[in-house]
């Protein structure tokens, strides 16, 4: 039940700055019975729709998007931080609240066509998940979906993705 995994999450004020309340998932992560029922629900929404590659986002995306990929017997591509990935790279900056980030992808991370899923922790504002859209973009690789175990819908990031097809576990 959705309801048994938001009992799982924690609301950790003023982190990383003062003003944001910070979903801590590391309670569900703890919990082998809840990590595989949100892991499982999660992959129930794209298990028909033939996945080639879930594409995770550091760092929290890596740990929902490989088990994920796993289960619907899918490849993983990492999108990191500057300076993490060995190879060729492409990137894209994308705006935070204030200030803008960048995060960068290897070039021949895709076949061109290849149908992905982007996985993330929390959808708040949309600005990540944007960038992670323009990477893909620029490789040709084709969104099947946008999954996240979170999202914040009164930041509307949803907004800012319009035209995808986006599953959220749990809703604030
Ligand atoms: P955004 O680009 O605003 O959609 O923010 C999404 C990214 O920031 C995700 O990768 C999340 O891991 C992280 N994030 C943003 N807001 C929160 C929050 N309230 N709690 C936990 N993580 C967050």
């Amino acid at each position: 039940m959705p309801q048994d995994i938001q009992k799982l999450i924690r609301d950790v004020p003023d982190f990383p700055k003062p003003g944001i309340m910070f979903k801590d998932i590391t309670p569900l992560l703890v919990d082998g019975q809840a990590f595989h029922r949100a892991i499982d629900l999660m992959a129930e929404h794209y298990k028909k729709h033939k996945i080639d590659q879930v594409v995770c986002v550091e760092a929290r995306g890596f740990i929902l998007g490989a088990p994920l990929a796993y289960r619907l017997g899918a490849g993983i591509v990492p999108v990191r931080k500057p300076g993490k990935l060995p190879h060729e790279t492409i990137q894209a900056t994308y705006a935070l609240e204030y200030g803008t980030d960048t995060l960068e992808i290897h070039k021949d991370a895709i076949p061109a066509g290849g149908r992905v899923l982007i996985a993330d922790d929390v959808l708040a504002t949309g600005g990540t998940v944007g960038g992670v859209l323009k990477l893909i973009e620029q490789l040709q690789g084709k969104v099947v979906g946008i999954a996240f175990l979170i999202e914040l819908g009164f930041l509307k990031g949803r907004e800012k993705i319009k035209g995808h097809d986006i599953f959220s576990l749990i809703r604030y």
